[in-house]
């Protein structure tokens, strides 16, 4: 085994141009990029393209990709599904726009792989967003409601049969369709980004970690990038840094694979590429893949003190048979298909469950994007936007968008985080459970559970 992720595995044989180096010495650039992730390489190409002759570098701790951007589920989602959030915080007209703007950008994702040659296997198939327990039915029926206040229908209600079908399995019980959603193959998208920033004349230093923010530029292990303008694209470590910490949960999100077994998954119906998640807390997501996989996750797992991402966050899950049980639970008729492969990864969590732009106060040449709260696939485009637009110091619909006021709202200091983090997330899961089995959690276990910021899909108030 690697330690990484079977989809980075895959990307890294089908990418035949090698590592980029790592930086030894010293170098300057008008932009140094911290992150070689989707949001780091998003950015990058969007400075290019507003200056083609911005001078971009790129510092990556490990590999483009190494990061969750080569270890997620692949769900290409737009912001519809946080659209009561985003309309509380920031108003109907800015709501839809950026709503709108995220349902784009999966398409534009499509567009550019097109475009660009890059094959991530784009499947355009939707979401389907689902009940799996009586408890969980109706769960989108709040968002539901904000979007027909403001006129907008971007969900299709299907009915308990459809919802099982789509589904491939009779325990989804409910669900909604959104269907400009799509999959991909992760780690295939962020490799086709990396690619394309290197075309584009963007530099990149893999292996090579920033050690230090500093006034002039960015400090890294063997080296230093001197530049006027900084991006820290750096998702769950970014809250290393101490403005962000008390604005930033890192918690673990873990995955497993089965082996092929594509002939019986398309004879029961589940062959295409549409992106399925129900409706808990500790959200269990799952998809098909091209070479006839079924890819399974499950949010809610490690916790990190005081946000720091430590060796606990990489490598095979260390949860891989709870996850591995849900999937049989969930499709008992192909619990004998074994597993091929699991992995951990890393989730930004923000309090609203929504990213946050800014520049940092101690280092106002420094902008910031973190918070993606496990939906950072699709919505990295927009992030790339945004970026792009703060340290251009341009005044536009990026940089003045809702996102780009800093942090909002912060979760309680450690170590009352940590240890309530862990009572919280045992009341969900305690929750979670007696909602599988028809029964009713008690009175404080609803109440701790109910403490929990939202997750993939939002919490109704
Ligand atoms: C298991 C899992 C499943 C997920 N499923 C989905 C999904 O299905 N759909 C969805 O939309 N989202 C999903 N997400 C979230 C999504 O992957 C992220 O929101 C997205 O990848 C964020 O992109 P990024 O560029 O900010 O982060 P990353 O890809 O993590 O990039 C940050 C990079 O910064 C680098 N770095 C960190 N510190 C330093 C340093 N000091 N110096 C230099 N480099 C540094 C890291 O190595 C990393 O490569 C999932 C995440 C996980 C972990």
């Amino acid at each position: 085994m690697s330690g990484r992720s079977l989809w980075l595995d895959e990307a890294l044989v089908a990418d035949a141009g090698g590592a980029a180096p790592a930086l030894a010495g010293d170098v300057k650039a008008d932009v140094c990029i911290v992150g070689g992730g989707y949001v780091g390489l998003w950015t990058a190409l969007e400075l290019r393209e507003r200056d083609p002759g911005i001078d971009v570098v790129v510092v990556e701790a490990d590999v483009c990709g190494g990061g969750a951007s080569g270890r997620n589920g692949g769900f290409v989602l737009s912001w519809w599904a946080k659209f009561k959030t985003l309309r509380a915080l920031y108003g109907d007209e800015e709501a839809l726009r950026v709503a709108e703007a995220s349902a784009d950008a999966v398409t534009e994702i499509g567009a550019f792989c097109e475009r660009e040659g890059i094959d991530a296997h784009f499947r355009p198939d939707g979401w389907l967003w689902t009940a799996t327990s009586d408890a969980q039915r109706g769960a989108w029926k709040a968002t539901l409601a904000a979007l027909d206040a403001v006129g907008a229908s971007p969900f299709e209600e299907l009915s308990p049969e459809e919802a099982a079908r789509r589904g491939g399995s009779s325990m989804h019980v409910a669900g909604v369709l959104e269907p400009t959603a799509a999959t991909v193959q992760p780690a295939l998208l962020v490799r086709g980004l990396r690619r394309v920033a290197l075309e584009r004349g963007v530099r990149i230093f893999e292996r090579t970690r920033m050690t230090r923010l500093e006034p002039w530029g960015v400090r890294v292990e063997a080296g230093r990038v001197a530049a006027e303008r900084v991006v820290l694209a750096t998702n769950a470590w970014a809250a290393a840094v101490r403005e962000l910490r008390r604005s930033l949960v890192v918690i673990a999100s873990d995955m497993v694979a089965t082996e092929p077994f594509g002939e019986r998954l398309a004879r029961d119906g589940w062959g295409d590429g549409v992106a399925i998640s129900d409706s808990r807390l500790l959200v269990n997501y799952f998809r098909s893949t091209l070479d006839g996989r079924v890819a399974f996750g499950r949010g809610g797992g490690t916790l990190a003190f005081s946000g720091r991402v430590g060796s606990a966050f990489d490598g095979e899950s260390p949860r891989a048979d709870d996850v591995a049980a849900e999937w049989r639970r969930l499709y008992p008729q192909f619990a004998d298909v074994p597993i091929a492969a699991s992995w951990t990864g890393p989730i930004d969590r923000s309090v609203t469950s929504l990213p946050f732009f800014g520049r940092l106060r101690a280092h106002p040449h420094v902008a910031y994007g973190v918070g993606w709260s496990g939906n950072g696939v699709g919505p990295s485009l927009l992030g790339g936007r945004i970026l792009a637009s703060l340290t251009l110091g341009a005044d536009d619909e990026w940089s003045r968008c809702g996102l780009a006021r800093g942090p909002v709202g912060r979760f309680p200091p450690e170590p009352a985080r940590f240890l309530g983090g862990h009572v919280v997330r045992a009341a969900v899961a305690r929750k979670e459970q007696a909602d599988d089995e028809g029964a009713r959690a008690d009175r404080v276990t609803r109440a701790l559970a109910g403490l929990a910021p939202a997750g993939l899909v939002p919490v109704d108030d």
